[in-house]
């Protein structure tokens, strides 16, 4: 059985993509900072669907905490992936946040990706196998003015991933980012029915994703997608082509 480290799979898109795993019979190690209800939910689910699952509580903007999650999945031999999905955004003007709270959307955004790889890849490379996939955004690509922050963490893993992939792709290893649209999770519960309208009609395919789509991307990149690294896969329904 393979097993997938998914970082904040306690809501929204990360557990769309534990449950995805989860129903395709691997192993997920599904980590949480804050909603353990959620995340112990989650898991009696795939297990009542006899599915394997495990939560284990980590703020990966930590990197001690990071090493321990590490340590956890490792407890149970190979691990196969690892989906850097955990984030937070902060929507405002850009000089108006404080440094700590840019901060700290950076070591959540950013420094926990880089940790978690650097804390995994001796082992993948050991294996001479193994799939990192990277969550960026479409704001990560062209910008969004009031999320200057969130943007340029999400442009940064972008780069990233490319520089990654080139690094460890003769060891077998692929690195790639998936970069959503607009998605339907609490992460966007600040825009109102009608930003989403509004929002909507700016999509060629008219209507905001799903996390499971999002979900189905990232796992194609982990199981599948053989010839496939350093690459930024787009669910965003035509917004950013
Ligand atoms: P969400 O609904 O807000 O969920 C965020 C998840 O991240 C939660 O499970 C949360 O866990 C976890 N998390 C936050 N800080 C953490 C920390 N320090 N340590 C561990 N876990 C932490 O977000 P989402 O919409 O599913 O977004 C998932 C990913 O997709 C993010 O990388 C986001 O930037 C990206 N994305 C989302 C959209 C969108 O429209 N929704 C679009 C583009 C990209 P707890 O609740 O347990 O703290």
């Amino acid at each position: 059985m393979k097993t997938v480290i998914i970082t904040g799979a306690s809501r929204g898109i990360g557990r769309a993509t534990a449950e995805y795993f989860a129903e395709h019979d691997w192993r997920v190690i599904v980590n949480y900072n804050h909603s353990a209800a959620e995340a112990t939910a989650l898991v009696d689910t795939i297990r009542a669907n006899n599915g394997e699952a495990y939560a284990f509580q980590a703020d990966v903007g930590e990197y001690e905490q990071c090493k321990a999650l590490v340590e956890y999945a490792l407890s149970f031999g190979k691990v196969d992936a690892l989906v850097n999905n955990a984030a937070i955004s902060e929507v405002g003007l850009f000089d108006m946040l404080s440094i700590e709270r840019e901060r700290r959307l950076f070591d959540v955004d950013l420094f926990a990706p880089m940790n978690l790889s650097r804390l995994i890849l001796p082992h993948m490379i050991h294996e001479k196998n193994g799939a990192i996939v990277n969550i960026s955004s479409m704001w990560g690509q062209v910008g969004a003015s009031c999320e200057v922050q969130y943007s340029t963490a999400k442009a940064a893993i972008i780069g990233f991933t490319k520089a990654l992939a080139k690094e460890v792709a003769p060891s077998g290893i692929r690195v790639n980012c998936v970069a959503p649209g607009v998605i339907d999770t609490e992460m966007n519960a600040h825009l109102s029915e009608t930003d989403i309208s509004a929002l909507s009609e700016e999509i060629p395919m008219c209507r905001i994703g799903t996390a499971r789509e999002v979900a189905e991307c990232i796992y194609f990149l982990c199981e599948n997608g053989n010839y496939i690294t350093g690459q930024i896969i787009a669910p965003n329904g035509g917004i950013v082509m």
